[in-house]
Parts: structure tokens; sequence; C-alpha cells
């Protein structure tokens, strides 16, 4: 049967033959590779340019075979990709998965698994959920909290403030009332991530930043003040559990204590930092997100997933699955159904169960490997710290709070950053970029690898003498 459809020519993609059995097997065994190999370089980008050079043309009518296309994928293009799992790989928010993640990453790939419904999915969706349930459990909510993992923690805080505003909107026409005077908005901290903002113009809502305290965090008096300004016109706030820039924790117990006098959905955007609840080092930053109507936590950034993948958690799933249901013809057997299905919690339909490397190797490890891993970044970036307070020329931009060390050089202008960082790089030796604060430029260590040791980190404050 197998041999029979593999001589139809247009069966040949498809079909069990030998020359699947090979590309699969040099599919896979590159990928073995890569898992296993320590010393993947930190690698670099190319220029376009050179990228047409090396790599020549892929593609055309006949092809140029899985041979010759993983030769170019593996000599050409993945060393033009900076390796994000890299040790010394410190920039933006790096990417650290567990080895039993990335391998099951593949497995989710070749099951074909759809998990955008229950009746297609439901055994995936089964685990994602039991993951999300945990993950609400270490978060302090209730437990008929849920949701579904998204894409990333842009779709996730935009998914979010819609089931907010929906939330709102229903309510106001419950009461009689049409849209607010002025339109909706939302308020957050002026440090919140650029995300929340480009919610606010995808929604075509307005957003009211309010100023941090000096030491970065939002709290509730400047809440308050926006809200007396803006009235009924704010259908939800948002708190930062760690922000991007420096893993500063707002007061999220403070601005969930005026959900008392104030009418708001509170979503706390978690995507870096929300993880650090694992930690006794950082738990107690965390008071008040029990109280949220939403979170969001991205799995790979410091919960050791793959790309990519973020949990959105609603308090009360009915409000998100209000929000985001998808009604057609031939939608209606699912949506009918009653069952829970993940495309109804947030903007997206199509789905892979994005959920599934975590739900793995949290199955496989056991959630104490996690509480361990995450405390040793923190511990790690709280000694990386005194180190810098103790070295002449070099500053602390802010106390570190999680795992983001934010510090300047003395005397270094933007251009001094540029070309140490640039430098780093050539030698391959870290990846490190400025960042600036306040207009003054600074770099920032984001240690989020359990592979990353004290003394890379001192390694590269050396060369900054
Ligand atoms: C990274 C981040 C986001 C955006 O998440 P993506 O997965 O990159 O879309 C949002 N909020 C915070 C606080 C983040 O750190």
């Amino acid at each position: 049967m197998a041999d029979e459809n593999a001589r139809l020519p247009h069966t040949r993609m498809h079909s069990d033959s030998a020359e699947t059995r090979s590309i699969v097997d040099l599919v896979l065994d590159y990928s073995r590779r890569r898992i296993l190999w320590a010393d993947t370089p930190l690698d670099h980008a190319a220029t376009p340019s050179e990228l047409r050079r090396l790599a020549g043309v892929t593609i055309g009518e006949d092809g140029i075979g899985a041979t010759r296309a993983l030769s170019v994928f593996e000599h050409v293009l993945a060393p033009a990709c900076i390796t994000t799992d890299h040790p010394q790989y410190l920039s933006f928010i790096p990417s650290a998965p567990s080895k039993a993640a990335i391998a099951f990453d593949l497995v989710v790939s070749a099951s074909a698994l759809y998990g955008g419904s229950w009746l297609e999915g439901a055994g995936a969706v089964h685990a994602e959920n039991e993951v999300l349930a945990w993950l609400a459990s270490e978060f302090g909510l209730p437990s008929g909290a849920g949701g579904v993992f998204v894409q990333g923690g842009t779709i996730g805080n935009l998914s979010a403030l819609v089931a907010a505003r929906d939330d709102a909107r229903a309510r106001r026409e419950a009461a009689g009332a049409g849209r607010p005077e002025g339109g909706w908005a939302v308020v957050c901290s002026a440090e919140a991530h650029s995300s929340i903002k480009s919610a606010a113009r995808v929604m075509d809502v307005d957003v009211v930043p309010v100023p941090a305290d000096d030491d970065g965090v939002l709290r509730a008096p400047a809440v308050r003040t926006a809200l007396e300004a803006h009235g009924d016109r704010v259908f939800a706030v948002v708190a930062t559990g760690g922000s991007t820039n420096f893993g500063i924790v707002d007061d999220i117990a403070g601005i969930a204590a005026l959900k008392r006098e104030f009418d708001f959905w509170l979503h706390v955007d978690g995507a870096y930092g929300l993880t650090a609840m694992l930690s006794p080092l950082a738990r107690d930053r965390f008071a008040g997100v029990e109280s949220a109507d939403s979170v969001i936590v991205d799995p790979h950034k410091w919960l050791f997933a793959p790309y990519d993948v973020c949990a959105l958690i609603y308090r009360d799933p009915e409000t998100g699955r209000r929000a985001h249901t998808q009604h057609a013809e031939y939608l209606d057997t699912l949506t009918e159904a009653g069952d829970w299905s993940p495309s109804d919690y947030s903007i997206q339909l199509t789905r892979r169960p994005r959920g599934l490397p975590l739900w793995f190797s949290l199955a496989t490890y056991g959630a104490a490997a996690y509480r361990e891993a995450v405390t040793a970044s923190i511990a790690l970036a709280r000694r990386i710290a005194d180190e810098i307070d103790s070295r002449p020329g070099l500053r602390l931009v802010r106390e570190p709070q999680l795992s983001v060390v934010v510090f300047e050089r003395d005397g270094w202008s933007r251009e001094d950053y540029d070309r140490w960082s640039d430098r780093l790089l050539e030698e391959q030796r870290a990846f490190v970029v400025p960042s600036s604060h306040a207009g003054r430029p600074n770099t920032r260590f984001a240690i989020v690898n359990p592979l990353t040791t004290f003394e890379h980190l001192t390694a590269i404050l050396d060369s900054m003498e």
C-alpha cells in the first residue's frame, strides 16, 4: 500500500517511502545534535546580501533535496541566528528551554495536534489545562480560574484587555448606559510594556500612563489619582509583575485594594516576572495577584519552554469566553457543544497546543526543579548586583528585585556601550546590548538561564575596564 502510493507523483511529499525516511532521519539527527550539543556558538546576524550569496537560490520548481536544504540551514542560516539559549545571552529576555521541553516540541509537531477545540484536541487540552490550573494555584487565583496558551504576551495582553472591555461594556449596557463619554481608557504604569499601548491602539482605546515612583514601582496613590481623573472611562488597570527593562514589580496589593472603591478589571502583566512567584526569594513581592481578574506569564521567558507561548488566565473564564467565542455556521457544532475549547478564550482560532512542551517538562522534572532553577537566577542576580556595587566605576541603576540587573559604567556614552557590546559579540564572548533609562545609557543582564554563572558575568564586567 505504502509503496503503491509512493509511485503516484502527487503523493510523494506525504507517503512513507525511502525518501521520506531519509528526510525524517536527517532532520531528527540534526535536532538531536542541536539539543544535546553544549557548545553551540552565540553566532550573529548577517546582511541580506551575504545570506543571498551564501545560501543561493533554494526555491524553484524542482526541489534542491533535503540534504542540501538542511545543509544550507545548518551552515548558513542557523549561524546567522543568535543562540538565545546560550548562557552568555543576557539581552532583552533570553530563552532557556529545558531539554525535555525542546524534545517534546518535536512530538507536538509530529502528532498533528489541533489545540483549538475540545472535540479535536481533548487530550492535549486536558494536559494544557492541568498546567494552567497549577499556575493559577501558584498565583493564588481561585480554583475555577483558567484560560488558554496563546502565542505570546502581546496577544495575551490584548486578549485579556478585550475581555475586560467587553465585560465593562456588558455591565454598562445592562444598566442602560452606553459608551462612556470620552471613550474607554486603560490605566497602566508609564513603565508598562509597549504591548499595552499596542493593544490599546488595536482596540481604539486611550492609555492613561501613570508615573511610577523613583524605584520604578507603580503604587496605589498614583493609580487613585488617575481613576479619579478619568472616572468610568477606565475599564482596566494593568499592573506589571516584573517590568521587562528592570524586573520591578508594581504594588499589586495596593492597586487591587482600589477595587473596593472603583469599578475596574485588574490585569497583571507578568510575561517575564510572574514566574518568580515560584521562588521563596520573590513570592512576597507579588501579594495581590490573587485578586487579579486576568494574568499572563510567558513560559518562553522564564518557565523553560521553547518559543512561543504565553499562559493567559482569567479569574472567571466565562468572561473570556463571552468576549472571544467566534460564531460561524461551520463552527456551530463546536460552540453549541458547551465543551472547553481553548479558541473561545483569546483572539486566535487555530492553534497548536503550545502549552504541551511545558506540560511535558513539568511532568518530567516536577515543580520543585522549576522552583530551584528560578531561585538560582534570582540569587545570581543579587550576587552580581553586590559585585557591581563593589566595583569602582560601575553603578547599579536600581536595586534588582528579580533577575534583571541594570547598571552604568562611569563616563560611558552610548557610543562606548555600542562599541563594547559589538566587540563582545564579535569575539563571541557574550550578547549584552546597551539600554537606557531616563535618557541615560546603561546596560543590563537579564538572567533566566540556569547555566549562566557568576564567572560568566564577572568576565563581562572585566571587559568594561
Ligand atoms: C515580553 C513582555 C511582553 C510581550 O510578550 P511577547 O511574548 O514578546 O509578545 C509583555 N509584557 C511584559 C512585561 C514582557 O516582559
